[in-house]
């Protein structure tokens, strides 16, 4: 079996609406996705709905944000409780925060001398979208003309360390951990940085992290073998996902994916 657990849609920052996303990636040959929106599940209903007739199995998930030292630290949490008061309440502060976060980041811009305004930011994140995030205001700077590519306005203005960056400050690590277990999930750690590892796993683990994300197209060979074998020491699950936002350079859902078997542990907690 084909899978993916880390996908985004129109709920946030990524490109396509949610059935989409299950066109796409069933299409691509997988069996089995994670819908995981920054700080919103709103992608999910759409998502498992467009899927009942088509032959894919849908894992409801959400990427929660939190900050670190200013720098972005992503908690995975899937198969959490929709119902989830503390999980529901994240949600919407995130919601807030985020709009706010945004003004704050296309404040900065202007004060460097660039002309562009919130309302672009909204229209390039389109109609859909419940979580404003920065490939949005990305996309509008592109638009606009003021950048080539997306890739040039993350590492010319708005990326983690450039002058326009806001951190969303939503939470501390160990606190969207926490979010998560509250919400009955299972928190994996999103994309860890190579140097972060050794001082946050810890105190996440302490937390109830349950795992790592060892499986992504960026990570190079050195980086899974370490992941592997911090989850197999340290009894923890390993998970794998494209991370996929956008149809970029060319590449399709479907040619990243791991094999059921080599995340078999996390897929049965999650009843897969
Ligand atoms: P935010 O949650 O609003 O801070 O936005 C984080 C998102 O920005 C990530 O999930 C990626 O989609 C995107 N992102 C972060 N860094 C880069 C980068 N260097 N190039 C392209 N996209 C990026
Ligand atoms: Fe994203
Ligand atoms: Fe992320
Ligand atoms: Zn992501």
């Amino acid at each position: 079996m084909r899978v993916d657990l880390h996908l985004h849609t129109t709920a946030s920052d990524g490109a396509w609406t949610p059935q989409a996303v299950v066109q796409g990636a069933v299409d691509g040959r997988l069996d089995v996705i994670a819908i995981t929106d920054h700080d919103t599940m709103a992608g999910y209903e759409p998502a498992a709905a467009a899927a009942e007739k088509l032959p894919i199995q849908i894992i409801r998930g959400i990427e929660v944000s939190s900050t670190h030292e200013g720098q972005d630290v992503h908690i995975l949490g899937y198969f959490v409780d929709p119902e989830s008061p503390v999980l529901i309440a994240h949600c919407e502060r995130a919601g807030n925060r985020r709009v706010e976060r945004m003004q704050e980041m296309v404040a900065k811009l202007v004060e460097g001398g660039l002309e562009v305004t919130y309302d672009d930011v909204l229209k390039a994140a389109g109609p859909d979208h419940v979580s404003i995030g920065r490939p949005h205001l990305a996309r509008a700077l592109v638009e606009l003309g003021h950048v080539s590519t997306v890739s040039s306005a993350f590492n010319s203005l708005i990326g983690d360390n450039h002058a326009a960056f806001v951190p969303t400050h939503l939470a501390s690590p160990v606190e969207a951990v926490g979010v998560i277990i509250e919400a009955g999930g299972v928190p994996i750690w999103a994309h860890p940085p190579g140097w972060l590892v050794d001082e946050l796993l810890p105190g996440l683990v302490g937390a109830g992290l349950g795992g790592l994300e060892v499986y992504r197209p960026s990570h190079r060979k050195h980086d899974v073998v370490r992941y592997e074998t911090i989850c197999r020491t340290g009894g923890l699950l390993m998970s794998g996902g494209s991370d996929w936002h956008t149809p970029f350079a060319g590449a399709s859902l479907g040619d990243f994916h791991v094999e059921a078997s080599e995340i078999e542990p996390l897929l049965s907690e999650g009843g897969f």
